[in-house]
């Protein structure tokens, strides 16, 4: 006689433990839903760097007017001015052929004013110096910010490229946006965040990149030795003012690598690192991409 054909369990299930519906549940995960809207990761407001998720088979995506770039999980980067608004628009299209579209308020800010006493030309002499050297300057500077990298250091959460609470004298001295006026002369918005430390200070990469242009010889009349730092798609780094760059063009540089030390060369009333976020023309905030300092210490008062 062969094998039974029986109704019951087969005995090796008989051994296992009756199965619950909870587990059962969660051993069968559902699906996700498919996104069929926009995903932000942080409000809309000036000076702002946002990472969001274009709705699922998005083949190509418009900020603007502009075409932005959609990787294969459907992650991308826009980002807003300081003097972005008051509204902007994204439009997917998908690979049916219709198009999702997000209206976008951008919230404005009321941005500060800020005095300073350095001179204008900074590490000019005069203006017709300055007038001579810098065409020359900002064709470096326009050339370096065209070379983008596969780099994706725009995905990272970014970190501080100094941890001014650990270092003597260390401070936030200047913020992004603020109105500028040069001893008493109106000049540009501050373009990014100043952190006040001892000339030689080292600093670090804020995120992973390229090094796409190294003033290493002769400082520029306003940023010094600056030091210009490819995260990929579109965005990159400014650090004005060092000392010195340790590291050269087309090197690929990791989050946290030293990247220099920080100096007053340029236009700098003191030594700090002027860290400058641009994606593509927009300036965008650097202190909202870093996580929240420590607060002081507060040093109780001995008692007599
Ligand atoms: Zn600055």
């Amino acid at each position: 006689m062969g094998a039974a054909i029986s109704c019951s369990a087969h005995p090796s299930l008989l051994a296992l433990p009756t199965p619950r519906a909870p587990l059962a549940i969660a051993a069968v995960a559902p699906a996700p839903a498919p996104r069929t809207s926009f995903f932000l990761s942080r409000p809309a407001s000036q000076g702002a760097l946002v990472i969001g998720q274009a709705p699922d088979t998005t083949t190509s995506l418009r900020f603007d007017g502009q075409d932005v770039r959609v990787e294969n999980d459907g992650y991308f980067l826009i980002a807003f001015d300081r003097d972005a608004g008051p509204s902007s628009k994204l439009t997917a299209t998908l690979r049916n052929g219709t198009t999702v579209e997000q209206a976008i308020t951008v919230t404005p800010f009321q941005w500060a004013l800020s005095y300073v006493n350095t001179p204008a030309t900074g590490g000019a002499k005069t203006e017709a110096e300055l007038a001579a050297r810098r065409p020359g300057e900002l064709q470096q500077i326009g050339a370096a910010r065209t070379k983008i990298s596969d780099s994706k250091g725009w995905r990272q959460d970014m970190i501080w490229p100094i941890n001014y609470w650990t270092v003597p004298g260390g401070r936030v001295s200047g913020l992004f946006g603020r109105q500028r006026f040069y001893q008493g002369k109106p000049g540009s918005p501050h373009g990014g965040l100043d952190i006040a430390a001892a000339t030689g200070t080292p600093f670090v990469s804020p995120a992973d990149g390229v090094v796409v242009l190294a003033a290493k010889d002769t400082p520029f009349t306003l940023e010094g030795h600056l030091l210009l730092v490819d995260h990929g798609n579109g965005l990159n780094s400014a650090f004005l003012h060092c000392s010195e760059l340790l590291v050269e063009v087309g090197q690929v540089v990791k989050q946290g690598q030293v990247l220099g030390k920080v100096g007053a060369t340029g236009r700098a009333a003191g030594a700090h690192l002027h860290w400058g976020l641009r994606w593509r023309d927009a300036r965008v905030d650097p202190l909202r991409l870093v996580p929240k300092a420590p607060a002081p210490k507060v040093v109780p008062k001995k008692k007599p």
